[in-house]
């Protein structure tokens, strides 16, 4: 089956998953009023890679099939096929704002570096390799749209997550069959996963455990509807207002669920990695699988600096304050993190190499420190748009009431802008709300900060495995140089 439309990717929603959302079990979560709308934006990104004046830009022809495949499925075998990549990426955040951070090309990245590493995962067991090979061309083929998940519930961080409340919380292997291992415990924090067709459970890479034969050691994917699984999701903040009240959470609630595996039996063929930790703990540091998707969202996070540099100009432009010069200089705060997000993607795009088996990836520490920038940035482009509003986006009277035959003359006497009507400063002021002081605002603040692992630590990593002689030699060349003598 080629890349797919809309149609076809819902259609494939209606299974028996296990989705839990105000203590009721999700009866159909594509008419679901808490989740039906996010579910039909991520149908609209299936929808726009067919559009045929985008077709070009957003498939290609599969290696296996010859069938037209999303390009987020590609193995880049040049600098030319990663742009294009990255051009596909940038549409489909462009048309979710970047506020979708798990748009089916996130996965779909990963699991193809995944299989560009064959040889990492056939010397943990020679099956697997061909397990994640086989696993990859069937998202490819199928287009299916992916949710994955790495660490274990929180409950007690003084602890090892093995001996969280007595071992029973940190999902593990409790058993082996002949049909495959059986699952049970919990992991944090499958965003997308009413909305996917699959979970995908990597290894943290940041909590290393140890030993062979560690029944926490694996990766695997299941279909999100398999008997045992259960997905609790938090409250909803798409609470069924229209767009013009909540123009972002209408849209784009991605949901996040804490995964519950009750018994579940994870077939042979879909294990990726067992038993040794060894390959567990290294698999995002000793290859370029993490690279790939750092690709995808550092470009999504590009696009969504521009989204809020468009945001706030228009707030500016439309309250006049654009011309004073404190405020041009935190509009121009935002234009820098947006060009300085596209020079991370260029320069990493520049250096990309090949990798294992022919595949280009961009370069990796570009794009780890890519990664460390944007949640240390990202809060302050959403403080920002809170300055520059200041009680204009608490002065945002809901739809009902722009559209009161009653108010109507107040609406657009006393609301309006310095060249905008009463309606449409309360549209774009609303607008301004969901990205900055809504709960869905707070969320995606939130997501920016964790979504790819412990900020702090992960800088800390960064610097530890980055090699700094260079930099030492510098400094030791320096001080053993005798400086320029005078002339007697
Ligand atoms: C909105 C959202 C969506 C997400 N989506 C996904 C997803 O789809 N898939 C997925 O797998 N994960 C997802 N994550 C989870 C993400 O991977 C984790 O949040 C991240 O790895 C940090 O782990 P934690 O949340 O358990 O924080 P914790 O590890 O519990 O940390 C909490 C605080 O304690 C500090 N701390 C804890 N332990 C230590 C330590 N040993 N040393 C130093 N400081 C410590 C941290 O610095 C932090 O400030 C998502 C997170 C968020 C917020």
């Amino acid at each position: 089956m080629p890349a797919r439309r809309g149609a076809a990717y819902l259609d494939g929603l209606h299974d028996d998953r296990q989705i839990w959302i105000d203590g009721e079990r999700v009866a159909d979560v594509t008419r679901d009023r808490r989740l039906g709308r996010g579910v039909r934006s991520i149908a609209a990104l299936y929808d726009l890679q067919l559009e045929p004046s985008r077709i070009d830009q957003m498939t290609y022809l599969s290696p296996t099939s010859g069938e037209r495949v999303g390009l987020s499925h590609i193995a880049p075998r040049s600098i030319d096929d990663l742009v294009k990549r990255r051009n596909m990426i940038r549409a489909w955040s462009e048309w979710s704002a970047g506020m979708f951070g798990r748009s089916p090309d996130f996965l779909n990245a990963m699991v193809m570096g995944c299989a560009a590493n064959p040889e990492y995962f056939a010397n943990n067991a020679p099956a697997y390799a061909d397990n994640i090979q086989r696993y990859a061309e069937q998202v490819r083929e199928q287009d299916l749209c992916l949710t994955h998940t790495l660490v274990a519930p929180q409950v007690n961080r003084s602890v090892h997550p093995d001996h969280q409340a007595g071992g029973a919380v940190a999902l593990r292997v409790v058993g082996e069959t002949d049909q495959g291992l059986l699952m049970s415990g919990a992991r944090i924090l499958a965003t997308l996963a009413p909305a996917s067709d699959e979970l995908f459970v990597a290894p943290a890479p940041s909590r290393s455990y140890s030993g062979i034969g560690n029944p926490r050691a694996f990766a695997f994917a299941i279909p999100l509807a398999t008997q045992g699984l259960r997905l609790i999701c938090r409250e909803s903040f798409d609470i069924g207002r229209s767009s013009f009240d909540h123009p972002l959470g209408s849209r784009f609630e991605e949901m996040d669920c804490t995964a519950v595996f009750d018994q579940v039996l994870v077939p042979w063929e879909r294990v990726f990695l067992y038993g040794d930790q060894e390959y567990c703990s290294a698999v995002f540091r000793k290859t370029n699988i993490f690279t790939h998707a750092m690709h995808q969202f550092i470009t999504k996070n590009w696009v969504k600096a521009e989204f809020v540099l468009g945001v706030a100009t228009l707030m500016a432009e439309a309250i006049g304050i654009a011309e004073q010069l404190h405020i041009q200089r935190l509009l121009g705060e935002i234009l820098n993190a947006a060009l300085t997000l596209r020079a991370f993607i260029r320069a990493a795009e520049a250096d990309a190499a090949p990798g294992p088996g022919g595949v280009w990836a961009p370069d990796n520490e570009t794009l780890l420190t890519a990664r460390s920038f944007f949640p240390e940035v990202y809060p302050r482009l959403v403080e920002i748009v809170q300055i520059l509003g200041s009680s204009g986006l608490a002065n945002i009277p809901s739809e009902a009431s722009v559209e009161s035959p009653e108010l109507v003359d107040d609406i657009e006497k006393f609301f309006q802008g310095a060249a905008i009507g009463g309606k449409e400063r309360i549209r774009l002021f609303r607008l301004a709300w969901d990205v900055a002081c809504s709960s869905f605002a707070g969320r995606q603040v939130l997501y920016e900060r964790y979504f790819a692992g412990d900020f702090y630590r992960n800088v800390a990593a960064h610097y530890v495995n980055h090699d700094k002689r260079p930099y030492t030699k510098m400094v030791q060349d320096l001080l053993t140089r005798e400086p320029a003598a005078l002339p007697e």
